[in-house]
Protein backbone atom coordinates (compact mmCIF):
# COMPACT_ATOMS: atom_id res chain seq x y z
CA UNK A 1 0.00 0.00 0.00
CA UNK A 2 1.17 3.26 -0.78
CA UNK A 3 1.53 5.72 2.17
CA UNK A 4 -0.13 8.74 2.14
CA UNK A 5 1.99 12.25 2.38
CA UNK A 6 3.63 13.20 5.98
CA UNK A 7 2.85 16.87 5.66
CA UNK A 8 -0.65 17.57 7.28
CA UNK A 9 -3.96 17.68 5.51
CA UNK A 10 -2.15 16.57 2.55
CA UNK A 11 -3.75 13.85 0.64
CA UNK A 12 -1.50 12.82 -1.75
CA UNK A 13 0.73 9.89 -2.03
CA UNK A 14 4.12 9.78 -0.30
CA UNK A 15 6.57 8.88 -2.87
CA UNK A 16 9.73 11.29 -1.90
CA UNK A 17 11.67 10.66 1.22
CA UNK A 18 12.97 13.33 2.83
CA UNK A 19 15.70 12.92 6.07
CA UNK A 20 14.15 12.97 9.58
CA UNK A 21 17.49 13.22 11.04
CA UNK A 22 21.18 14.16 9.74
CA UNK A 23 22.23 10.37 10.30
CA UNK A 24 19.79 9.49 7.51
CA UNK A 25 18.08 6.71 9.73
CA UNK A 26 14.54 8.10 9.79
CA UNK A 27 12.55 9.62 7.17
CA UNK A 28 9.69 11.62 6.11
CA UNK A 29 7.38 10.20 3.03
CA UNK A 30 6.24 13.64 1.14
CA UNK A 31 4.45 14.04 -1.81
CA UNK A 32 6.71 15.74 -4.31
CA UNK A 33 5.22 19.23 -3.19
CA UNK A 34 5.97 18.99 0.29
CA UNK A 35 9.54 17.35 -0.46
CA UNK A 36 10.69 19.93 -2.20
CA UNK A 37 9.45 22.66 0.37
CA UNK A 38 11.14 20.44 3.30
CA UNK A 39 14.25 20.23 1.38
CA UNK A 40 14.66 23.62 0.54
CA UNK A 41 14.26 24.27 4.28
CA UNK A 42 16.39 21.14 5.19
CA UNK A 43 18.81 22.25 8.23
CA UNK A 44 22.12 19.62 8.70
CA UNK A 45 21.77 20.80 12.88
CA UNK A 46 18.27 18.86 12.86
CA UNK A 47 17.66 16.97 16.24
CA UNK A 48 21.09 18.71 17.71
CA UNK A 49 21.23 20.24 20.78
CA UNK A 50 21.32 24.21 20.70
CA UNK A 51 24.58 23.48 22.26
CA UNK A 52 26.16 20.51 20.02
CA UNK A 53 24.98 22.78 17.09
CA UNK A 54 27.01 26.10 18.69
CA UNK A 55 30.11 23.60 19.99
CA UNK A 56 29.96 21.97 16.21
CA UNK A 57 29.78 25.48 14.52
CA UNK A 58 32.59 26.60 16.87
CA UNK A 59 35.12 23.69 15.79
CA UNK A 60 34.27 24.03 12.25
CA UNK A 61 35.12 27.74 12.17
CA UNK A 62 37.34 28.57 14.86
CA UNK A 63 39.29 25.13 15.82
CA UNK A 64 37.68 25.69 19.46
CA UNK A 65 34.60 26.61 21.17
CA UNK A 66 33.57 29.94 21.98
CA UNK A 67 31.25 31.35 24.97
CA UNK A 68 27.97 32.75 23.80
CA UNK A 69 25.18 30.09 23.52
CA UNK A 70 23.05 32.65 22.96
CA UNK A 71 23.18 32.36 18.97
CA UNK A 72 22.93 28.14 18.62
CA UNK A 73 19.53 28.48 20.94
CA UNK A 74 17.66 31.28 18.55
CA UNK A 75 19.22 28.84 16.21
CA UNK A 76 17.69 25.83 16.94
CA UNK A 77 14.36 27.56 18.19
CA UNK A 78 13.62 28.82 14.73
CA UNK A 79 14.71 25.60 13.33
CA UNK A 80 12.47 23.79 16.07
CA UNK A 81 9.81 25.87 14.71
CA UNK A 82 10.03 25.90 11.26
CA UNK A 83 9.72 21.82 10.99
CA UNK A 84 6.37 22.41 13.64
CA UNK A 85 4.93 24.69 11.60
CA UNK A 86 5.83 22.98 8.05
CA UNK A 87 4.51 19.62 9.65
CA UNK A 88 1.41 21.10 10.74
CA UNK A 89 0.83 23.01 7.51
CA UNK A 90 1.21 26.54 9.05
CA UNK A 91 4.43 27.42 7.38
CA UNK A 92 4.05 29.98 4.67
CA UNK A 93 6.62 29.90 1.74
CA UNK A 94 4.51 33.50 0.69
CA UNK A 95 5.45 35.90 2.78
CA UNK A 96 3.13 38.58 3.29
CA UNK A 97 4.49 41.92 2.26
CA UNK A 98 6.88 43.70 4.80
CA UNK A 99 6.18 47.19 6.51
CA UNK A 100 9.13 49.63 5.77
CA UNK A 101 11.93 48.51 7.78
CA UNK A 102 13.58 51.17 10.43
CA UNK A 103 16.87 52.57 9.29
CA UNK A 104 19.16 50.56 11.87
CA UNK A 105 17.49 47.66 10.18
CA UNK A 106 18.41 48.57 6.88
CA UNK A 107 21.68 49.49 7.61
CA UNK A 108 22.48 46.08 9.37
CA UNK A 109 21.20 44.11 6.19
CA UNK A 110 23.66 46.49 4.38
CA UNK A 111 26.52 45.69 6.15
CA UNK A 112 25.93 41.73 6.44
CA UNK A 113 24.82 42.87 2.48
CA UNK A 114 21.59 41.42 2.38
CA UNK A 115 18.44 41.95 0.66
CA UNK A 116 15.43 43.24 2.83
CA UNK A 117 13.66 40.36 1.91
CA UNK A 118 16.49 38.59 3.98
CA UNK A 119 14.99 36.38 6.71
CA UNK A 120 16.76 35.48 10.41
CA UNK A 121 18.01 32.15 8.47
CA UNK A 122 19.58 34.40 5.97
CA UNK A 123 21.28 36.56 8.48
CA UNK A 124 22.46 33.91 10.70
CA UNK A 125 23.76 32.11 7.68
CA UNK A 126 25.69 35.53 6.24
CA UNK A 127 26.96 36.14 9.73
CA UNK A 128 28.15 33.21 10.36
CA UNK A 129 30.37 33.35 6.72
CA UNK A 130 31.09 36.68 7.77
CA UNK A 131 32.14 36.05 11.17
CA UNK A 132 34.35 33.22 10.08
CA UNK A 133 36.24 35.61 7.55
CA UNK A 134 37.12 38.10 9.87
CA UNK A 135 37.33 36.59 13.26
CA UNK A 136 40.52 38.45 14.74
CA UNK A 137 42.01 34.95 15.96
CA UNK A 138 41.63 33.74 12.08
CA UNK A 139 42.08 36.71 9.98
CA UNK A 140 45.55 37.42 8.31
CA UNK A 141 45.11 41.50 8.80
CA UNK A 142 43.99 41.52 12.77
CA UNK A 143 43.87 45.48 13.07
CA UNK A 144 41.25 45.94 10.15
CA UNK A 145 39.37 42.32 10.61
CA UNK A 146 38.63 43.60 14.20
CA UNK A 147 36.94 46.18 12.95
CA UNK A 148 34.89 44.73 10.32
CA UNK A 149 34.48 42.02 12.73
CA UNK A 150 33.10 44.51 15.71
CA UNK A 151 30.42 45.85 12.86
CA UNK A 152 28.85 42.43 11.68
CA UNK A 153 28.46 41.21 15.23
CA UNK A 154 26.51 44.77 16.04
CA UNK A 155 24.39 44.38 12.46
CA UNK A 156 23.99 40.72 13.16
CA UNK A 157 22.38 41.83 16.80
CA UNK A 158 20.04 44.34 15.57
CA UNK A 159 18.56 41.37 12.99
CA UNK A 160 18.40 39.54 15.90
CA UNK A 161 16.26 41.87 17.90
CA UNK A 162 14.41 42.96 14.85
CA UNK A 163 13.11 39.27 14.02
CA UNK A 164 13.13 38.69 17.70
CA UNK A 165 10.17 41.41 18.20
CA UNK A 166 7.26 39.81 15.58
ZN1 LIG B 1 1.98 16.57 0.41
Amino acid sequence: MIKKCDHAGCTKAGTCRAPKTRDLKEYWFFCQEHAAEYNKNWNYYANMTPNEIEAEWERETFGAPLKDKKTANADAADYAKFINDFLTGRTSFDRAPRRALPGPVMSALKTLDLPVTATLRDAAARYRTLAKKYHPDTADDKKSAADKFAKIAAAYEILKKHFGKK
